[in-house]
C-alpha cells in the first residue's frame, strides 16, 4: 500500500516528502492510522548518520500513536476504532532468553529485535520505516494498548522518552516498597527524555534533582516534578551534592563530562546512560572506584514494560509536555532540539501529512 511519510535521503539531505510501502495486514497484524508522532533525539541521530549506521532513505519516527483501522484475522487484542501505539521495536524473535523475559530489545535470536526505523523488514525486505507517516502495520504483539484517560498527543512521545526513563528508574531505583521513596535520584538533561525522568521519580517518590545546563529552565524543573534544580556549570552548586545520589539518569545528547556526575554517587550508587552522544565519553578510574560506584547503560523497555509504563502513566496522569508542529516543519524543529529549544517535546499532528 503506498503511504505518505517524509525521509532523509542521506545525511545532509533536510527530511522531504516520500512514499513509502506498507504490507496489507496479515492475520496478526493491526493497521494504524497515525495521529502523532513525537520526535525523538535519535530520529536526529538517525536523519544525520550520527552514529554511522544509517540506511538511507531513513523515515523517522517511534513515538507512534493512532487509531486501528483494520485488523488480522487473527488479532484478539484491538479492534478497529480503538487507540494504538508503536514504540521503538515491531518485531523479534520471541523464542531467545530475552524475548522470554520481555526484554526484546536485547533480542538474540535469527534477525534480532527489529527496529521501527533503520531496520530489517522481514515482510517486504529493505528497511522498516517509522511514524513519519500516514499509517503504520505492526504485528499485534508489538503494539501497545493507550489507555483512554491520557491525551493522545501528549501520550505519544510516552512511546519512547517515558518508558527509556521508566525502566532505569525501576530497575536501579526500586526501594522497599517497590517504589523510589526514600531515595536521592537525579535526571541529567531537560529535554524530552529527561523531562519524563524528573515527572516518573517524582511520581515514584524519589527525593528528585535536575541537573541542567539551561537556566531558563530552573522553574519549569521545578514545575515538573523536581526538588532542587542544579546549574550543572556551576561547580559549587555541584559540589553541594557530592557523594549523595542513590542514582542518576544522564539522558545528554552531546558530548559532556561523566565524572562530573560520578563524583556525585553515593557508594554503590549507580549512573545510568540513556542518552548517546555520538562520541565516547572518557571515565577516569577514580570516579568508579572512589568510593566504589557503578557504571550502568538502558535501552528503552520491554513491551510488558512499555505497557506497565503506559497503565501507570494512566492511573497516575503522567503526560507529556509537548510542542505540536506540522510535519512540514520538522527540519526546523530539529534545528530547534539542537539548541534545547523545546518544551520538552515536539510531536507532529499528523493530519498535517494528509491535509
Ligand atoms: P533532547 O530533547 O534534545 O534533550 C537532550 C538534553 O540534553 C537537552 O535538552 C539539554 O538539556 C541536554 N544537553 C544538550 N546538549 C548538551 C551539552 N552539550 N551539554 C550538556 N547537556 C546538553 O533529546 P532526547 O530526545 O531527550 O534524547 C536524549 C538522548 O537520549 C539522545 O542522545 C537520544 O538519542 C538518546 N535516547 C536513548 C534512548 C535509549 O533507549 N537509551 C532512547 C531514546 C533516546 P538542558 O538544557 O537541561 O541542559
Ligand atoms: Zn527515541
Ligand atoms: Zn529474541
Amino acid at each position: 500500500m503506498p503511504t505518505r511519510a517524509f525521509a532523509a535521503a542521506s545525511a545532509t539531505a533536510p527530511l522531504a516528502p516520500m512514499s513509502i510501502e506498507r504490507r496489507p495486514p496479515l492475520a496478526s497484524d493491526v493497521e494504524i492510522d497515525i495521529l502523532f508522532c513525537g520526535v525523538c533525539h535519535s530520529d536526529l541521530h538517525f536523519a544525520r548518520n550520527e552514529w554511522g549506521f544509517t540506511q538511507f532513505p531513513v523515515v523517522p519516527g517511534h513515538e507512534i500513536l493512532g487509531r486501528v483501522t483494520r485488523v488480522g484475522s487473527s488479532v484478539r487484542n484491538f479492534k478497529v476504532g480503538d487507540l494504538a501505539a508503536v514504540g521503538c521495536m515491531v518485531d523479534s524473535c520471541r523464542s531467545c532468553d530475552h524475548c522470554k523475559r520481555g526484554l526484546e530489545q536485547f533480542c538474540f535470536g535469527p534477525g534480532g529485535c527489529v527496529f521501527s526505523y533503520n531496520g530489517a523488514d522481514k515482510h517486504l525486505g529493505g528497511m522498516t520505516f517509522g511514524g513519519y507517516s500516514e499509517k503504520v502495520v505492526c504485528d499485534e504483539a508489538f503494539t501497545l494498548k493507550v489507555p483512554t484517560t491520557l491525551d493522545p498527543a501528549r501520550a505519544a512521545p510516552l512511546l519512547c522518552a517515558g518508558i527509556t526513563t521508566y525502566s532505569p528508574l525501576k530497575k536501579w531505583g526500586a526501594g522497599p516498597d517497590g517504589t523510589l521513596k526514600g531515595k536521592k535520584v537525579g535526571i541529567v538533561g531537560l529535554g524530552g527524555l529527561g523531562h519524563m525522568g524528573v515527572k516518573f521519580a517524582h511520581a515514584m517518590g524519589a527525593h528528585t534533582v535536575l541537573f541542567t545546563t539551561s537556566q531558563g529552565k530552573v522553574a519549569d524543573g521545578k514545575k515538573l516534578g523536581a526538588h532542587d534544580v542544579v546549574i550543572s556549570k556551576d561547580a559549587d552548586a555541584m559540589a553541594k551534592h557530592a557523594s549523595s545520589f542513590d542514582l542518576i539518569v544522564d539522558t545528554v545528547s552531546a558530548d559532556h563530562d561523566i565524572n562530573a556526575y560520578m563524583a556525585l554517587l553515593k557508594l554503590d550508587g549507580t549512573l545510568v546512560m540513556v542518552g548517546v552522544p555520538p562520541n565516547p565519553q572518557a571515565i577516569h578510574a577514580f570516579s568508579l572506584i572512589m568510593p566504589r560506584r557503578n557504571l550502568a547503560g538502558s535501552l528503552i523497555g520491554g513491551i510488558a514494560e512499555t505497557q506497565e509504563m503506559l497503565d501507570f502513566c494512566g492511573k497516575h496522569n503522567v503526560q507529556c509536555d509537548i510542542e505540536l508542529i506540522k510535519m512540514q516543519q520538522i527540519n526546523e524543529a530539529y534545528e530547534r532540539m539542537l539548541k534545547s529549544d523545546v518544551k520538552y517535546r515536539f510531536v507532529i499532528d499528523m493530519a498535517s501529512l494528509k491535509g
